[in-house]
């Protein structure tokens, strides 16, 4: 898994290589699941042992510096990165042959993201030329062979409302007449959680997209 560090890195580059943090936390929040209670604290602390500038600075590497003084809460990435390094930064090495779900879905948003913050020309000027049927690419993934006794468990457990918000399921499947609600897994597989029914929660796709992705 990933360190803190480079976590921190990673959204530091997604922001252009300064930031607050406020937007340091919103940016790693978007890469890193299942985030521990302390863990604002955490990126403190990490940024503060990896700047020489600051007192807590463990003296081994030093990637951050405080931009505009050491209480301005502002930090920047000290190295500048090559487009090759901030590639392999972002998802992995060239050479690493199994991909996950969330690395296909964060390269993709992270293009999204170039494309928002380019001109609104440019981006007119590559749709106008883009390819309009879409390429098909094939790569190995990692997917988890999931219990589907916990995710009946679960559902039934439910009884047809989102665990999360209490709303009865918003509406019901065509195919079997029952309640549409996903299973979601608290702490991820692949994070190491536990495909249990203890580790497993049925949501409205509401409360499911945001807990993978809102604030
Ligand atoms: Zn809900
Ligand atoms: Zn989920």
């Amino acid at each position: 898994m990933a360190t803190w560090a480079s976590d921190i890195e990673k959204a530091l580059n997604n922001l252009g290589g300064t930031a607050s943090y406020e937007d340091i936390y919103a940016e790693v929040k978007s890469i890193r699941s299942n985030l521990p209670k302390s863990w604002k604290q955490i990126i403190q602390r990490t940024i503060q042992d990896k700047s020489s500038e600051s007192d807590g600075y463990k003296g081994n590497e030093d990637l951050f510096y405080p931009v505009n003084g050491l209480y301005s809460g502002v930090w920047g990435l000290r190295k500048q990165y090559s487009e090759e390094e901030i590639k392999k930064l972002l998802f992995g090495s060239e050479k690493d042959e199994t991909t996950t779900f969330e690395d296909i879905q964060r390269k993709f948003e992270h293009e999204v993201n170039i494309s928002i913050n380019d001109t609104k020309e440019k981006r007119g000027d590559r749709l106008n030329n883009a390819n309009l049927i879409p390429k098909k690419i094939q790569t190995t993934i990692t997917i988890y062979s999931r219990n589907p006794d916990v995710v009946a468990e679960v559902l039934l457990r439910a009884n047809g409302i989102c665990e999360k918000c209490n709303n009865p399921a918003p509406f019901i499947r065509a195919k079997d007449n029952t309640p549409f609600l996903e299973v979601h897994h608290i702490m991820q597989l692949s994070n190491d959680g536990e495909d249990s029914v203890n580790n497993a929660l049925a949501l409205c796709p509401n409360c499911h997209r945001e807990l993978h992705y809102g604030i």
